[in-house]
């Protein structure tokens, strides 16, 4: 199929024939038609599918019609979780409308106030915010969303993980009942369909990938670690290779990140960190001269885990675990992505296993382990659950259980069942750690 079969407007095809596109993605092709049309829509695809096009095409589309109504707010709304997303879709809209005259903007945190008041002043077809800054401007009576026609809501998943739900609710229930809702996520599960069913009508609904069909295009592997050095070790080992054009290295902390960057301008690689210590424009910097090749390495904390799109990263490399399994999977699609293929390593240190136990269980696979010669780890790797040694914890015993007499003696099916069982409690307190994750994620929220 080609983007003409689509019915999108003359202008619209040259700008998708002027970025390149020959075809659309499934994503599109299922998709387009159905905004078209004026239905609401929930649609879940793999990262890197093209899912920003996919709306962004019809909505302008649609713009080209004149409004109806009076007023001069957004005829048009993208809530995206972070500033990063929201300049990224703003591209798209500036990228795919250059031959119409649309006016679009950003409202997002860690900003400036008086360009976005300007703004907001102004008569706008499009606008693409972050839920927190938006509600700001909201509240202080600047936004008109009197003539608002489609309301999109993309990295729902993210978004509502996020914290965003009643911002989000707030948003909407600020715009006229008769808009179009858009809902496109990596995956429609978890606290998407409830947000999904009170804010749309009717849903189409797509779902071309769940959370372990996806990332077929990219290599995974995990080594073991015993410590700091050897993690060290193992990275110059990767970065010696050629077939890793540019990589982007994950970090626990924005320090780690720092310090890491500078240890490998030290050693002469082109590096630099991007973490929510730095402002929205050093921010940006950096990720333009990552995307310009200037520097092979970036070494980002989890701020970088979604939305970003640099096409030429050939390997992400988790130096630190993700806290939460979730940002695992889309720490990994920043590679991989529109029809390339990449790699993915993650060095699991002895504090990491109970992390990557939830990783594997989230995206349903073992990962492949991976032994460097000469960089071999010098213990074996702990059993599956790693409880006890692990996080020091005792299993938890159900209430009426009975208690295990022949403790120290079991047997190793026994043992087995119970490190799984042990591990489960662990999720429970995955939930403290998502979120703190997401309290520490604050200073990004729009
Ligand atoms: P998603 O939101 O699904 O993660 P994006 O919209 O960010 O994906 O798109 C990922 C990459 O794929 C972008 O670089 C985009 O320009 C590119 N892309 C999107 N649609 C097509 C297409 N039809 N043909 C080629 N490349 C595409
Ligand atoms: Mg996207």
């Amino acid at each position: 199929m080609s983007f003409k079969e689509l019915n999108l407007n003359p202008k619209l095809l040259r700008a998708v024939e002027a970025s390149g596109f020959v075809k659309p993605t499934d994503i599109q092709r299922d998709a387009i038609p159905v905004v078209l049309a004026g239905r609401d829509l929930m649609a879940s695809a793999q990262t890197g599918t093209g899912k920003t096009a996919a709306f962004v095409l019809p909505a302008l589309q649609r713009l080209l019609s004149p409004s109806s109504a009076r007023g001069k707010g957004p005829r048009v709304l993208v809530l995206t979780p972070t500033r990063e997303l929201a300049t990224q879709v703003n591209d798209n809209i500036r990228q795919f409308g250059r031959f119409c005259q649309f006016t679009a903007g950003n409202v997002i945190g860690g900003m400036a106030y008086p360009p976005q008041i300007k703004l907001l002043k102004q008569p706008l077809d499009l606008l693409v915010a972050t839920p927190g800054r938006l509600m700001d401007h909201m509240e202080q009576g600047r936004v008109d969303f009197s003539r608002l026609e489609i309301l999109v809501l993309d990295e729902a998943d993210r978004m509502l993980d996020m914290g965003f739900i009643n911002a989000v609710k707030q948003i909407a229930a600020a715009t006229p009942a008769s808009r179009q809702t858009l809902l496109f996520s990596a995956t429609l599960e978890g606290k998407v369909p409830a947000i999904a069913k009170q804010l749309m009508k009717n849903p189409a609904r797509i779902q071309l990938a769940t959370n372990h069909e996806r990332h077929a295009s990219i290599r995974q592997h995990v080594h073991q670690v015993d410590n700091a050095a050897h993690k060290h070790r193992l990275l110059s080992h990767y970065l010696k290779d050629d077939a890793l054009t540019q990589a982007l290295i994950f970090t626990k902390t924005k320090r780690g990140a720092d310090k890491l960057a500078k240890a490998l301008s030290a050693k002469g690689h082109a590096s630099a960190p991007l973490h929510g210590n730095m402002n929205q424009n050093q921010r940006k910097r950096t990720v333009e001269h990552m995307r310009r090749g200037r520097f092979r390495l970036l070494v980002a904390t989890d701020v970088a885990a979604r939305g970003l799109d640099i096409r030429s990263i050939s390997h992400v490399i988790n130096f630190d675990l993700p806290m939460v399994a979730e940002d695992y999977i889309h720490r990994i699609g920043r590679t991989g992505r529109a029809g390339a293929t990449g790699t993915a390593i993650s060095l699991v240190g002895p504090e990491d296993w109970p992390k990557l136990v939830g990783i594997e269980r989230l995206t349903g696979q073992k990962l492949k382990r991976e032994i460097v010669s000469g960089l071999e780890p010098t213990t074996p790797e702990p059993r599956a659950g790693y409880g006890r040694n692990g996080n020091g914890m005792k299993p938890k015993r159900r209430a009426g259980a009975k208690p295990r007499r022949n403790n120290g003696r079991r047997a190793a099916s026994k043992g087995r069942r119970d490190d799984y069982r042990r591990s489960r409690d662990g999720g429970h307190r995955d939930g403290k750690v998502a979120a703190n994750a997401q309290r520490g994620f604050q200073p990004w929220l729009g």
